[in-house]
């Protein structure tokens, strides 16, 4: 065995699964439409819920930002790369969601990386959701700590587990919105299962935040819960990329000193920074709860329209709309169909959900037309 041998046997096994990913290269546009391969799709695959990322007020505030810092920010945030830009986003969010402070990440993938491990050590337990999203499960997997998981929204479970011997300290990690069912966690009742005992809650909101909630608080407002330690990301309802922890003042200062992923990386670019901060104020505002509204009215008049269909739906009431086929061949090809009619869905196949589910993932956004999603639905009916 050679390396290339290694990797040559690794990318058969996934075509043999019908399970080799490929990547398209989009030529224009992230909203209701994409241009791709030079034809224009209505596009059912973007994680863009308020249709943000076009925006003209947060096109503006990042072409500003753009003029006034430059594009990059210069290094990282504990040397030069903390801007004005970023310590206003930082103290709005944190005003918004009542939190003490908020730090920035690039990503929601490295501040749950970065979290999990400054966090957690060996002693300790972390016990997560099985759908929790793979940035917070392989986080855990590759902390020393002890990893338990506990079936999905079982709070029976949750509790069963926590209730066990431990050294050290146990951190509970669930989302708010999961993302390839789209359902929601019973936030309530875990963080009072979490309570019950010494542990922590950390929530990855990614899909409630901006699009959940008043004023697009999310999901824990949603619920009136406040987890230690709540994840935001900026890549969805936000509409552009980045991430922030919200957190106390003390945990903040912990996360400085402990967070790699914050010390020896560089940090958004301030451009970016306005940018957010231009869209927080739309989320924040009447032009934002127009958008949720939108958002609402369309997945009501899509899941009434996907009652007489033979795919499984799941209970999300969220933009995450999933269809579940079942068969990887049968997603492809009825992803390929909707294709033929201008209509672009993502097929989601294992490993990313388990074997036997392999779904379309229809994710509508507030920039869609009542008439895009009858027209989904038409082709999806045509096909059976
Ligand atoms: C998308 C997502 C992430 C990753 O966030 P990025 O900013 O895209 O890296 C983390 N957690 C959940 C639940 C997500 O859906």
């Amino acid at each position: 065995m050679t390396w290339q041998h290694v990797i040559d046997a690794a990318l058969e096994q996934r075509r043999a699964a019908d399970a080799l990913r490929r990547r398209c290269t989009v030529e224009q546009g992230t909203g209701r439409w994409l241009t791709m391969d030079g034809r224009r799709f209505l596009n059912f695959s973007s994680n863009d819920y308020l249709g943000l990322s076009q925006h003209p007020a947060v096109i503006r505030a990042w072409q500003q930002g753009a003029e006034r810092f430059g594009v990059g920010s210069g290094g990282s945030g504990h040397v030069i790369g903390h801007t004005a830009a970023h310590q206003a986003l930082e103290s709005e969010l944190a005003d918004w969601l009542g939190y003490d402070r908020a730090l920035l990440f690039i990503s929601g993938f490295s501040a749950n990386q970065a979290v999990i491990s400054a966090l957690t050590g060996k002693d300790d337990r972390i016990v997560a959701d099985k759908l929790s999203h793979a940035s917070l499960l392989e986080a855990a997997s590759l902390s020393p700590a002890q990893l338990r998981r506990f079936a999905h929204n079982d709070v029976g479970q949750l509790a069963t587990l926590l209730g066990k011997p431990i050294g050290g300290q146990q951190l509970v990690v669930t989302e708010g919105v999961f993302s390839m069912d789209g359902d929601s966690a019973p936030l309530r009742a875990i963080a009072d299962a979490t309570h019950q005992t010494q542990a922590w809650l950390m929530v990855d909101d990614a899909h409630g935040i901006g699009v959940m909630g008043e004023q697009g608080r999310g999901s824990c407002h949603l619920h009136s819960i406040k987890p230690e330690i709540l994840i935001v990301t900026f890549g969805k309802g936000f509409g552009v990329s980045g991430a922030a922890v919200l957190c106390s003042e003390t945990v903040a200062d912990y996360l400085l000193q402990f967070a790699r992923h914050l010390i020896y990386s560089t940090s958004m670019p301030p451009a970016q920074a306005v940018a957010l901060s231009a869209a927080l104020q739309v989320i924040q505002r009447a032009d934002g709860e127009g958008r949720r509204q939108k958002l609402a009215a369309l997945i009501t008049r899509f899941r009434e329209g996907t009652a007489d269909l033979p795919f499984k739906v799941t209970d999300s009431t969220s933009a995450i709309q999933p269809l579940i086929v079942g068969d990887n061949r049968r997603a492809l090809q009825l992803a390929e169909r909707l294709r033929q009619q201008d209509c672009l869905v993502t097929a989601i196949r294992p490993p990313t959900v388990p074997t036997g589910t392999a779904r379309l993932r229809l994710t509508l956004t507030a920039a869609h037309e009542f008439a895009d999603i009858d027209r989904l639905l038409e082709v999806l009916h045509a096909g059976e």
